[in-house]
Order: C-alpha cells, then structure tokens, then sequence
C-alpha cells in the first residue's frame, strides 16, 4: 500500500548507531514525510520493466513538489502483479487486459480469488502481440508445428502463461501435447532457444523487446504466425482479443508484418491507492508524454485519447479521472 517508510537500506546502520551511542534517534523529518510507492512490472529483459522506469523516472523529477519516491519491482508479471495488488503489497501494476478484464469479473484465472472489486484501470500503454519465437533449425512456421515440440509456455504468474492457457484450452491442447511444456521466465526463454534446449516460446509483448531481438541476432530465431480456426474463435468470442501484426522491420530478417492476436498493456492500481497518488503519477506521465514516448522504442506511437479508454475494463481511477478531465479528455 501506499506507505510511510525509512529508507531500508540505511535502517540497519541508523539502528547500530543508536544501539551504539545508546540514546533514541530524533526521527528526520525529511525521511519521515517521504512517501514511497512500488510499481510491479514483469522480467527485466521485457517492456513491463522499461514502462515501469520510465514511469518512476519521470514521477521521480518532481519529487520535491510531491515528495513521493517511485520505485519499480522485477516481478513473474500480469497475474502475479494483480495478485498482489489485491494483497495490498504492490501500489501499482502492468497486466494485460484479459488479466485486468479477468481479475474484474472473477473468471479464469481469478475465479477461484472472485472479482477485485477494488481493482482500478490508470491508463493503457503498448499493444502486445501474442508472440511466438522459433529456433530456426526447429521447422515451425505456423502454430500447429507447436504440438509435439519442446515449447517455452511462460512462468506461473505471468500474463503470458495465463493467456497460453486459454489458447491450450482453444485448440485442446494440454501441457501433454508437447514435447516439453517447459515454465522458464521471459529473462531466459533466448538463452534457453538459442542453447536448444527450447524449440519456440511463447510471450505476450510489446515490440520491439530485448528479448525477442536478441535470440534472432544470437541465433537466427523466427517469429511465427498465430492463426487458424481456434484464433479466430478467439478473437471473435473474446472482447479483450483482437487480430494484430507484429510490425516488419523491427527485427533483423522480419522485413514484413507478422500476423498474430493479442492484448493491450494496462497500467493498474487499487481503490485504496489515495486520489492523490494517482493524480501525480498521471500527471508525470501525460504532462510529459512526448519524453516518455522516448525512453522506449514500443511507446511511440502511444495517443493520450486511446490511452484513456482502449483495453480498459475496470473503472478508472479518481484520481486519473481528475487529471483526463482537467485535460478536456473526459
Ligand atoms: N505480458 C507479459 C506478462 O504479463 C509481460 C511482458 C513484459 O514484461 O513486457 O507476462
């Protein structure tokens, strides 16, 4: 939650020094006012943790004015984050909109939690196409190549994981149906590719992403196309799915459009987050917005009027919706 905290780091060494010169420590009023908030993102390698620092980064300019202190976690990514934004253990979230849509209506997933009544939308980000990489030796160029291959399925926790599920579940598929159904975090599934010890993985994410890129410089690896009938159903049936390309040109060798389904990356907190809070974090971010349009190549094309509304399904936040409204967004 959002709370007043001592810096840990220097905790310990204040508590020998008043151990050691046995007297009570004046608390400092400057740490004593500080406010810290913690932003829960996915691997370091993915798009979770640069929007995340970008975020903070700009939050953090202003922290004399606010004096909130923003601060970003490496997590196991949508679920884990919504998760624990529920527990109270996180202020701040990135998940997929099938997570957010999920977590709000207690399906999936989330059915065995209920719904997340409190859960609250802040604004969208980047598209992220649902995407499949391929050792180039593994002959996999369209999804049903998957079956019987050693197949990356994304760490529990994961947004990525949770949506393979309901495409498993798609296609009747189980885990059985592969090779390998191995469980590795996004910060190792190109290692794992490029060492053969993966045929393909499967990531939901914004593009491009340090960690596609790299195993298709390291080893020649291979987007593949996502279509086919149970694509179809899915896009159609499902509100937060929508038929997408990975854009050409992003990736060596991928002059042309991949085309795939996918999901949008939403920023989320909870109702018990004070109006305040949120109000200076979207602040930060839309006053400034061209400059984080900058620190990461997937938020260029990012559009304040699609970032307010576009896959969103829980109810915005007040204090966003204070910000969107004295912008003449709402
Ligand atoms: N969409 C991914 C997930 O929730 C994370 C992507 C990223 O870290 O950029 O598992």
């Amino acid at each position: 939650m959002h709370r007043d905290r001592s810096f840990p780091a220097l905790r310990p060494l204040l508590a020998a020094a008043a151990a050691a010169a046995a007297f009570a420590l004046p608390a400092s009023p400057a740490f004593a006012q500080q406010k810290f908030l913690t932003i829960g993102t996915g691997g370091v390698t993915g798009v979770y943790y640069a929007a995340g620092g970008a975020i903070c980064r700009l939050m953090n300019m202003d922290r004399a004015r606010h004096g909130i202190r923003c601060s970003v976690e490496s997590t196991g990514g949508s679920v884990f984050n919504i998760n624990t934004l529920r527990s109270g253990d996180l202020d701040f979230g990135v998940a997929q909109s099938d997570w957010q849509f999920h977590a709000m209506n207690g399906t999936s997933t989330f059915e065995k939690d209920g719904k997340f009544a409190d859960l609250r939308a802040v604004f969208s980000l980047h598209p992220e196409p649902f995407t499949v990489l391929s050792r180039k030796e593994a002959n996999i160029t369209k999804l049903e190549d998957l079956k019987g291959k050693r197949v990356n399925i994304g760490n529990p926790g994961s947004g990525t994981r949770a949506s393979m599920e309901e495409l498993m579940n798609a296609l009747g598929w189980t885990t059985r149906d592969f090779a390998l159904a191995s469980e590795l975090k996004a910060d190792e599934h190109g290692p794992a590719l490029c060492d053969n010890k993966i045929d393909a993985f499967f990531y939901g994410v914004g593009h491009p992403s340090a960690n596609i890129q790299d195993p298709i410089t390291t080893c020649g690896a291979r987007l593949v196309p996502l279509q086919g009938p149970a694509v179809d159903k899915l896009v159609k049936e499902r509100p937060y799915y929508a038929a997408v390309n990975i854009p050409g040109g992003l990736y060596a060798g991928h002059p042309n459009p991949t085309p795939t389904y996918g999901v949008m990356a939403t920023f989320v907190t909870s109702a018990k987050v004070p109006e305040a809070t949120v109000y200076e974090l979207v602040k930060a971010v839309f006053d400034r917005l061209e400059d984080f349009k900058k620190l990461h190549p997937a938020f260029g094309a990012l559009d304040p009027k699609e970032m307010i509304k576009n896959g969103i399904s829980a109810p915005l936040h007040p204090g966003a919706v204070k910000y969107y409204k004295e912008k003449g967004w709402m």
